[in-house]
C-alpha cells in the first residue's frame, strides 16, 4: 500500500497542482468582488462603469467556473467537479474521492 501511493505521487501531483491553481482563481476573483465594486464606486461614481467593471468581473468568473469543471482527475481521469449534471466545487474527486491535496499529505 505504502509503495502504491509513492508511487502514484509524482503521477497525482501536477493533475492536483492544476486543480488547486483553478479552485484558487475561482475564489480569488470571488473575494476579490466586493473591493472591485466598492473601488470602481469611490473612483469613478459612475454607475456605468461600475456595471462595467461587473460585466468584467461575471465573465472572468464564468472562464473560472468553466476551466474548474473540466479540470480532470489526475487518478481516475474524470472532471473533479462534475458529476452527471451536478457542479460541486468540493474537495475531493465526485468519482474516486480523491482529496484535492492527496498529494501533500503522505
Ligand atoms: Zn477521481
Amino acid at each position: 500500500m505504502a509503495e502504491q501511493l509513492i508511487n502514484e505521487q509524482p503521477e497525482l501531483g501536477p493533475g492536483l497542482r492544476m486543480i488547486r491553481r483553478r479552485r484558487w482563481f475561482l475564489w480569488a476573483l470571488i473575494i476579490a468582488y466586493v473591493p472591485a465594486i466598492w473601488l470602481s464606486l469611490e473612483l469613478t461614481g459612475s454607475d456605468m462603469v461600475t456595471g462595467g467593471v461587473f460585466a468584467v468581473w461575471l465573465i472572468f468568473v464564468c472562464i473560472a467556473i468553466v476551466l474548474g469543471a473540466l479540470a480532470k482527475c489526475p487518478r481516475c481521469g474524470n472532471y473533479f467537479h462534475v458529476h452527471g449534471l451536478t457542479l460541486l466545487y468540493l474537495r475531493k474527486c465526485l468519482h474516486c474521492q480523491l482529496h484535492v491535496s492527496a498529494d501533500k499529505h503522505k
